[in-house]
């Protein structure tokens, strides 16, 4: 029972079968035990979380509660949480404790949901492998020697142990996605705009979007329902009226759910350079489909083979201006000696950034500066509408486009760490929605030959995230790749 969905644990504690503090205790002994393998969590807390859990009992005996009410959360330390350390992975904010919480942290509590910790990830959320934190790699609980995907690999993983239920991430280039795919979970990525930025330590502000992970699209749609919203502190907020993200979900389905929805599929998703055993699991899903009733369609999608050269340019020089904040006068980290303020600055940024930091940031100051700007930085935001054009004339004949998330299942530690160029081809199936800002989620839909598993995206216009979700949802009514669990991390539980 512990360690089922959303939308089994909220039944059962709104009839009082279970309440929020056994289920909250049962999730911290799990972490006690499989976190020292796995990297996962940063901080967490039984004291604080077991109160949030008898404020939750109260307010689902009230009759009061929300949805999600009582079920415990881990939030991504790159989103500001008041009285937590908020790190982003760095020790540039090893010490750092956040006045103020993350708008959709803020939503997320204001439904009573039950903060358990702060999840590891890769420094500043740059990485696809969650390998580039300070504090060490997160593991694959699917195979320790693994990595779970980056940057939010801490989320993927705890949700993949089951150690929470729900966990935050930010995609700003996959972050969200590419994790949940290498590690078998639901990851969605809303429209920027939708989930506001408000406390999010900013990466690439043209790019970050904050979004749920869970173990179904149901979930992920009732996390959605909390954390979407307008807030004026971000100036790039959406103001729309509020949806409801699971009500397409609650339509009855009947033998074919998906009558009338076209299912595009780019020729360029189905090319060489994907795994043999991940084309076959999202081939077998593309039958699933249909079954469902829906139609497919052949599009194309020209330029998507430079996405990852002007997402690796754009994000490195918005990551360049962001990063000047860490300066050793305002926040963090400073070094202990230093001559004069120009030396502070240096050895205080040495010191507080990794390897990949610099590198983002050495990449964003040459693409930004006098000479080079015209070469690269403006050429790319030419190239990215570009891109978003050849999105929006797809869109014309499909209402989703469907696709692997990521080329190959989970790689090994250490397997492409030093190779840079490697790790970022990583992202080419998840970049194009973050330089369109369009929505996308990936699900579980197979394994690989390793027993590893894989994952299918699923993009969709903006705001068409109900699509999407019904969708994934259908897919997973029909199918159960969803409940699989990690073997291994069973065996530990039974003992
Ligand atoms: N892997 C990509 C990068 O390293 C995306 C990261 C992200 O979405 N935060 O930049």
């Amino acid at each position: 029972m512990f360690t089922a969905p959303i939308a089994e644990l909220a039944p059962a504690l709104a009839s009082k079968r279970l309440s929020s503090v056994e289920l909250t205790t049962a999730l911290f002994d799990r972490i006690d035990a499989l976190n020292p393998r796995l990297n996962a969590f940063l901080a967490r807390d039984r004291k604080r979380a077991l109160g949030a859990a008898r404020a939750a009992d109260a307010r689902l005996a009230a009759g009061n509660a929300s949805p999600l009410t009582g079920i415990p959360i881990a939030h991504k330390d790159v989103l500001m949480t008041a009285g937590w350390k908020t790190t982003c992975g760095s020790r540039m904010l090893e010490n750092f404790v956040a006045p103020y919480s993350a708008f959709v942290v803020e939503r997320l509590a204001d439904a009573g949901m039950v903060l358990v910790g702060k999840t590891n990830m890769d420094e500043f959320a740059m990485g696809s492998s969650s390998e580039t934190s300070y504090f060490g790699p997160v593991k694959n609980p699917w195979n320790v020697d693994y990595v779970p995907g980056g940057s939010s690999g801490g989320s993927s993983a705890a949700v993949a142990a089951r150690l929470v239920p729900a966990a935050t991430g930010t995609d700003t280039g996959g972050s969200i996605r590419q994790p949940a795919a290498l590690s078998g979970v639901c990851g969605l990525k809303p429209t920027y705009g939708v989930c506001s930025r408000y406390g999010l330590i900013a990466f690439a502000s043209s790019l970050d979007t904050p979004g749920p992970f869970a173990q179904t699209a149901e979930d992920c749609a009732l996390l959605l329902n909390a954390m979407a919203g307008h807030d004026p502190r971000d100036s790039t907020s959406v103001d729309r009226p509020r949806e409801d993200y699971a009500r397409l979900l609650r339509a009855p389905g009947g033998a074919k759910p998906l009558a009338g929805v076209r299912i595009g599929l780019p020729k360029e998703y189905f090319g060489d350079g994907i795994d043999a055993d991940v084309a076959a699991a999202v081939d077998a899903a593309l039958g699933e489909f249909r079954k469902l009733g829906a139609t497919t369609v052949e599009v194309t999608l020209p330029n998507l083979d430079l996405s990852v050269p002007v997402y690796y340019v754009i994000a490195s020089a918005e990551a360049s201006s962001n990063l000047a904040r860490f300066d050793g006068v305002r926040y963090g980290h400073r070094a202990a000696k230093y001559d004069d303020l120009t030396d502070m600055y240096k050895k205080t940024r040495a010191e507080g950034f990794g390897a990949e930091v610099k590198r983002r940031i050495l990449i964003g100051t040459y693409v930004l500066s006098h000479g080079y700007y015209d070469a690269y930085y403006l050429k790319a935001q030419q190239v990215r509408r570009l891109i978003a054009e050849g999105f929006q004339r797809a869109y014309q004949q499909c209402d989703l486009i469907l696709g692997p998330t990521a080329p190959t299942a989970a790689f090994k530690l250490g397997a492409k760490t030093s190779d840079p160029v490697q790790m970022y081809l990583n992202d080419i199936f998840t970049v194009a929605g973050n330089l369109t800002g369009a929505p996308a989620i990936s699900i579980p839909c197979g394994f690989d030959r390793n027993g590893l598993p894989i994952g299918l995206q699923l993009q969709g216009n903006h705001f068409r995230e109900s699509v999407i979700l019904n969708a994934a949802h259908r897919y997973q009514q029909a199918t159960d790749w969803q409940r699989r669990e990690p073997a291994d991390i069973a065996l530990e539980t039974a003992r």
